[in-house]
């Protein structure tokens, strides 16, 4: 797509609009893919929506085209008239135990039914199980569990150098079948013509809920209540399923949120931080908002020493180092855990009905930084303007760890504590928490970064089956979509995972580079597990082609930038 298009999103819209830049971002590093569209433009263009933005601005700008669309789909198999997946151990996002063996019957794209076929480790009971198929899966050993729901997913960037391909497989790789896309960052026409394609099955995609940033696609800022409720119907009308807020005037932010509930859109809000001195995740869950992104807005609400967080004199929003290391000094600053305060905010919280989609890992290159630089995945599955666009700059949104210290990890690890321990406790009050990965900022992976917001669940004290639930059935709960996915349950879409390890032993065995595991016989390190089959409306896709096409996209892309194929980003830098 290379049609020019007026745009208030920023090309990089999160975790929030990018800081305006200095003179530096106008002499770009030379190591850029030759193959990359004029670079200079995409990066002006690129900057200059972003300074906007953060500048709490909605001024139109020509913004340059979005990243390349995906091509037709030529991976994936089905859906059959009937499809079997025998002898699995089930895992059905409910949060009920695992049982097995069991067959699961497709038809179609549809779960048709579920056998038990006998006791573990003993014989299959034949006459239990059900007629043969048009494919059969032997899935002995196999476990099958409902698809992933990824609540924070962004569908790639101009600035990241990311075709929708790339984006795409590494979801569906990682058994993602929906994604929730939050900002429509390369257009709404765009993201909801992938949106479109998806639910056609004419592409490789998981299915996705487009929520566009307010006031995407306006040529003006929003000033007025009305101009917010008249944006939001129009965004309805257009086909999207809610909408992403990041700030704006109280009075616009409540009508638009009041609007989007009127029409039957849902709300996600990231609350940037220059707005949150004005409203604090309570007041805009009071007004409607059904999910709260990241963790900004809870903090504020939790303050009974102060009213505003405790900048230092020489604090810049605008210098993504000040806004990320003081951002980790945040909850420290918050009422402590069991206080008065405390429940009063998490129990007000769930009377509302309201979701966290905590994003934890996006963030953990703040307490971590080499462990975010060193994931074994990079070297073969980062793109090289995705590595560059991760590296530290000026120019790029989460590209800010300058002089990162030794005291802001340690500080970030606190943080990271009290906000766990606040989302478990929701959790454990009946409130909703999904899985949301917000890959593509700060050396996250698509796919590989939703893996790891799993682990970071277990961390914050969810039991495997409470992550898998949140993964699965709560996120689609959170989108209104519980009818027709997230669980293994007869009736409802075949979006299916089989990994042929445990993941409720080890959520690493997700990844798309398995788990590493001693061999006591061979003694050997090997690689274990790594989602087998990726299963949407019943097409059955082999997960470690859609990674080998990856892989290939990345030596590709390594040769057009004159990189050796096999290149250690690292060492090339
Ligand atoms: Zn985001």
């Amino acid at each position: 797509m290379t049609s020019l298009r007026l745009s208030t999103k920023a090309s990089t819209p999160d975790p929030t609009g990018p800081s305006c830049p200095p003179s530096e971002w106008m002499f770009p590093r030379s190591r850029m893919p030759s193959t990359s569209r004029p670079f200079l433009m995409r990066l002006l263009t690129s900057v200059l929506v972003g300074c906007l933005l953060s500048l709490g601005s909605l001024s139109a700008v020509a913004q340059s085209d979005a990243p390349r669309e995906a091509p037709p789909r030529e991976r994936g198999d089905g859906p059959y008239d009937r499809l079997l997946i025998r002898g699995a151990t089930l895992i059905d996002g409910t949060g009920a135990p695992p049982r097995g063996p069991v067959d699961v019957v497709v038809e179609n794209d549809e779960i048709a039914s579920i056998h038990a076929v006998g006791a573990p480790g003993g014989p299959i009971n034949d006459a239990a199980r059900p007629e043969g198929g048009t494919r059969e899966i032997d899935a002995s050993g196999m476990y099958v569990l409902p698809g992933f729901v990824d609540l924070h997913a962004h569908l790639g960037g101009t600035a990241q150098g990311t075709p929708a391909e790339y984006v795409l497989k590494l979801w569906m790789a990682h058994g993602v079948t929906t994604a929730r896309e939050v900002a429509a960052g390369n257009g709404l026409d765009w993201t909801l013509d992938h949106s479109t394609r998806s639910a056609e099955n004419d592409i490789t995609a998981p299915r996705m809920a487009v929520y566009p940033a307010l006031g995407t696609g306006r040529d003006a800022p929003i000033t007025t209540p009305d101009q917010a409720r008249a944006w939001v119907r129009r965004i309805a009308e257009q086909g999207a399923e809610g909408v992403k807020f990041f700030q704006a005037p109280p009075n616009v932010l409540k009508a638009a949120i009041q609007e989007a509930h009127k029409q039957g859109l849902r709300t996600a809000m990231h609350h940037a931080q220059p707005g949150t001195v004005q409203y604090d995740v309570l007041d805009t869950a009071t007004w409607g908002l059904t999910t709260g992104e990241h963790f900004y807005g809870y903090p504020e609400a939790l303050y009974t020493d102060r009213s505003i967080q405790d900048y230092p004199s020489d604090y810049n929003y605008q210098d993504e180092e000040d806004r990320f290391a003081y951002a980790g000094r945040m909850w420290q600053q918050a009422a402590a855990p069991g206080s008065e305060r405390w429940n009063t905010v998490l129990d007000s919280l769930l009377s509302l009905d309201f979701a966290m989609t905590p994003t934890f890992g996006i963030y953990e290159a703040n307490r971590d930084l080499m462990r975010g630089r060193r994931a074994e995945w990079h070297d073969s599955y980062t793109l090289p303007s995705l590595w560059d666009f991760f590296h530290p700059s000026f120019k790029n949104h989460g590209s800010y760890h300058y002089f990162w210290s030794s005291a802001d990890e340690a500080a970030w690890d606190t943080h990271f504590d009290r906000w766990m321990r606040f989302v478990n406790e929701y959790k454990n009050r009946g409130g909703r928490v999904g899985v949301g990965s917000d890959s593509g900022y700060i050396f996250k992976l698509y796919g590989f970064g939703y893996v790891r917001e799993m682990e970071l669940l277990q961390e914050a004290g969810f039991h495997p089956l409470e992550v898998i639930r949140s993964a699965t059935l709560e996120g689609a709960k959170i989108l209104g979509r519980a009818d027709d996915i997230g669980s293994v349950t007869a009736g409802k879409q075949a979006d299916l995972v089989l990994v042929d390890q445990n993941p409720l032993a080890n959520l690493k065995v997700l990844y798309g580079t398995g788990a590493l595991r001693f061999n006591k016989d061979t003694r050997e390190l090997e690689r274990v597990g790594g989602v087998r089959y990726t299963i949407k409306d019943g097409i059955v896709y082999d997960a470690r082609q859609l990674l080998k096409d990856v892989e290939e996209m990345v030596r590709q892309a390594k040769e057009a930038a004159g990189m050796p194929p096999d290149a250690d980003l690292e060492l090339t830098k």
